[in-house]
C-alpha cells in the first residue's frame, strides 16, 4: 500500500480520511528575527493554541492537515510533530520556497550568479525529501512553491522548475501559491516543460480568480485547484468563491478540487496587526460550519463533497 510521509511518520495513504489541504500552524515573514524588540515565540503557549484548534477540527471529522508552509517562511516541523502527536491527526509538511517579494530570495539569487543555482535547490528539496529535514528525520510529503501576481519572476522561475525536478525524482506532488488568481496557467507551463505529470499538481488560491475560463483552461490540463481561502475575505469575497465553485461543481468537475482556508494560527514576530473582527471567518471550522452546509443548500451532492475533502487528497498523493 502507498504510503506518505506525515511529520509522525509514514502513514497508508488510505488512512487519510478527511483532510484540509493548505492550513498553517506558524508563519514568519522573512526578516522577522530583525524584529528584535519583538516577543520572542512561546512555544509551549504555541503548541497548546495549535493542539486545541486541532482538536475542535477533530471532533468536526478532520483526520489529516497539510501544512505546506515553505521551508523560507518560519516553518517549524518540531511544532507540527508535537501537535500532531498530542491531537492523532496526521500532518503533513512541505519542502520548498516561497515567491520572491515574501520569501528569502537573496540567497539563491546570489549564488545564480555563479553557479548553477536550480541544480543547487533541487538537491536541498530532494535531501529533505529522502533524508528529512536537518536532524529531525521529518520528511515533507509535499512541495510548495510561490509566484507573485501578474508575473513569475526569474528567482521564482528557478524555483519551480528544481521543484519539478524533485518531484519527478522523488514522486512527492506539489502544491503552489498563487496571487489573486493570477499565473496558474503558467506555472503549469513551466511544470509541463519539465515534463510533469500535471495530475500531480495542485494550483493554489485558485479561487482568487472569479474568471471560470481561467479555472477550466487548468482543469482541461489534468492539474487541481485548490479553493482553499475560504475566509480570508479581504482579498476575495466567498460569494465570488462559492459562486465559481459551484459552477465548477456543476459540471462536473468535483474530482480536481480541494478546499480550505490558509488559516494561519501563530505568527513569529509580532501579533498579526489585523483584527479578528476583519476576517471573522477566517478560521479552520469555516469549510466544515458554514462552507458544506451551503454546498447543500446549492445542491452540491454528498458525493461531491466527499470527494474534494477525502478522495481528491487522496487521489493526489497516490499518483
Ligand atoms: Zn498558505
Amino acid at each position: 500500500m502507498k504510503q506518505i510521509s506525515t511529520v509522525t511518520g509514514p502513514c497508508p495513504i488510505e488512512n487519510l480520511g478527511t483532510t484540509l489541504m493548505h492550513e498553517h500552524l506558524l508563519i514568519g515573514w522573512p526578516g522577522w528575527e530583525a524584529d528584535t524588540a519583538a516577543p520572542p515565540l512561546n512555544r509551549k503557549e504555541a503548541a497548546k493554541l495549535c493542539t486545541e484548534r486541532m482538536l475542535e477540527l477533530k471532533e468536526l471529522g478532520l483526520r489529516t492537515f497539510l501544512d505546506p508552509c515553505p521551508i523560507d517562511l518560519g516553518r517549524d516541523v518540531d511544532l507540527m510533530a508535537e501537535v500532531a502527536q498530542a491531537t492523532g491527526v496526521n500532518i503533513i509538511c512541505a519542502t520548498g520556497l516561497y515567491k520572491e517579494d515574501q520569501g528569502a530570495a537573496p540567497y539563491f539569487k546570489f549564488r545564480a550568479q555563479f553557479t548553477d543555482a536550480i541544480s543547487e535547490m533541487t538537491e536541498t528539496f530532494v535531501r529533505e525529501l529522502t533524508e528529512g529535514i536537518g536532524s529531525t528525520g521529518i520528511r515533507p510529503g509535499v512541495i510548495k512553491v510561490a509566484t507573485q501576481t501578474h508575473r513569475i519572476s526569474p528567482y521564482e522561475e528557478m524555483v519551480l522548475r528544481a521543484a519539478a525536478r524533485a518531484s519527478k525524482e522523488t514522486g512527492v506532488p506539489i502544491t503552489t501559491h498563487t496571487d489573486e488568481g493570477t499565473m496558474g496557467r503558467e506555472q503549469l507551463d513551466l511544470f509541463a516543460a519539465e515534463g510533469m505529470d500535471l495530475k500531480r499538481v495542485i494550483v493554489g488560491h485558485s479561487c482568487g480568480s472569479a474568471d471560470l475560463r481561467y479555472h477550466v483552461d487548468m482543469l482541461d490540463r489534468g492539474c487541481m485547484l485548490g479553493f482553499d481561502r475560504f475566509g480570508l475575505e479581504i482579498l476575495q469575497p466567498d460569494r465570488l468563491r462559492m459562486a465559481s465553485l459551484i459552477g465548477l461543481l456543476g459540471i462536473d468537475l468535483h474530482e480536481q478540487i480541494v478546499l480550505s482556508h490558509d488559516s494561519v494560527w501563530c505568527w513569529r514576530g509580532r501579533p498579526l496587526p489585523v483584527p479578528a473582527e476583519v476576517l471573522p471567518n477566517w478560521k479552520p471550522t469555516h469549510v466544515f460550519n458554514n462552507i458544506i452546509p451551503a454546498l447543500r443548500q446549492a445542491g452540491v451532492s454528498q458525493d461531491k463533497i466527499d470527494a474534494m475533502l477525502i478522495h481528491n487528497p487522496r487521489r493526489y498523493f497516490s499518483h
